[in-house]
């Protein structure tokens, strides 16, 4: 065995129901006396329960999706006004993203506390999007020194979300399999998450208002993003980047979409990897796997459900394909990307 790996520090508090006291404690552990807390409008309610035992400077909730840079720019300033030493954001990877715009350029810590499983809160990785163009880059002043994680606080989840988000995580396995610095560390922490995330979300469907399959679905989430910062964007974070960015597609619901298509793509290639994902799915494939856990869960099947259309195909492939990273497993064409767009356009089987 010969790699090289690097491990991101971060301090992680994991606890159903203990995510206002952990904060308390954090805030007071980092001597923080100039608090931003950012949470999107309809995650307020949620942040409102949890900042009433701290001192809060300012509550900023002017988020949106892929963090436009505008919105970015107008966060820094409020937080450059009040003199933010600590960013608390509370929502999704959108409210996560806007902290971490405000971290790359005035370096204030962030603790992050999660409310779906997109586990942005666990990389260094930002993203920001400017004429319909996202661009994302590593920095590890925006890596969240805490995170805190409380399964209560994704009961409000509507289920359909779940599962999307869910897969949005299960994506981050996937790709760290055969990503750019995949490599034995980050495979064993996606491997242990795609099992964490299989039967959980199995969970979160059957029960919605339990908190047992949530805290594997979280717990799962972390590992999958921990993979991923470690393993770098695979085929499948190339295509749902452009598919965000270029045409504003849901991210969550992107990556539960387009998973599918790329594992069966890429798995025959890998057979090693491929056993690998079926145990840790408890199936005889992969793909096998991977779909009785869509069937399950009710997850989502077509890109022309969320705006993607036919016409947008060709400029998608153009787009993608000088991105696709040079490791994939199996050589990337513009006549087998539009293939499997248009599979996903329609929800067709994968891998026809
Ligand atoms: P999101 O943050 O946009 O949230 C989706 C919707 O759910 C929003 O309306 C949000 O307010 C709402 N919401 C969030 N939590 C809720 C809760 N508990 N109850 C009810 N509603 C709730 O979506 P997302 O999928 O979490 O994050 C997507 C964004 O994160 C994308 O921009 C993506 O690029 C980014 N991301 C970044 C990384 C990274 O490493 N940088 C990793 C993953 C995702």
């Amino acid at each position: 065995m010969r790699f090289e790996h690097e491990t991101l520090s971060q301090r992680v508090l994991f606890g159903t129901g203990a995510a206002a006291t952990h904060l308390v404690a954090e805030v007071a552990r980092l001597g923080a006396r100039r608090v931003m807390v950012i949470a999107a409008e309809s995650e307020a309610a949620i942040a409102a329960t949890l900042i009433e035992g701290i001192d809060v400077a300012l509550v900023y909730t002017d988020v949106a999706p892929h963090v436009p840079i505008e919105k970015a720019e107008a966060a820094r300033k409020a937080a450059a006004q009040v003199d933010a030493d600590l960013l608390v954001c509370i929502g999704g990877g959108s409210t996560t993203g806007l902290a971490k715009a405000i971290a790359m350029v005035h370096a204030v810590p962030i603790v992050a506390i999660p409310t779906t499983y997109a586990g942005s809160e666990a990389t260094n990785v930002w993203g920001l999007t400017e004429a319909a163009r996202k661009t994302t880059g590593v920095d590890n002043a925006v890596l969240p020194v805490t995170v805190i994680y409380d399964a209560e606080l994704t009961l409000s989840l509507p289920v359909e979300l779940s599962v999307a988000s869910g897969l949005n995580a299960l994506a981050h396995c996937v790709d760290s399999m055969w990503a750019p610095r995949a490599d034995p560390i980050n495979q064993a922490l996606a491997i242990e998450g795609v099992h964490a995330l299989s039967w959980g979300l199995r969970l979160v469907v059957m029960d919605p208002e339990g908190t047992v399959g949530r805290e594997r679905v979280l717990y799962g989430a972390y590992l999958a993003a921990v993979a991923f910062a470690s393993a770098g964007s695979g085929m499948h974070h190339k295509i749902c980047h452009v598919l965000g960015g270029a045409f504003g597609l849901p991210h969550a619901q992107t990556h539960a979409t387009i998973l599918p298509h790329v594992l069966a793509f890429n798995s025959a290639a890998v057979p090693d990897i491929e056993q690998r994902l079926a145990d840790a799915f408890g199936s005889v494939t992969a793909t096998v796997g991977l779909d009785k856990l869509r069937a399950d869960t009710g997850a989502p099947t077509a890109l022309r459900d969320y705006g993607f259309t036919e016409a947008d195909i060709p400029e998608a492939v153009q787009l993608i394909l000088p991105n696709i990273p040079a490791s994939n497993p199996r050589p990337v064409t513009a006549d087998n990307l539009e293939t499997l767009l248009r599979a996903a356009l329609v929800g067709a089987a994968a891998g026809q």
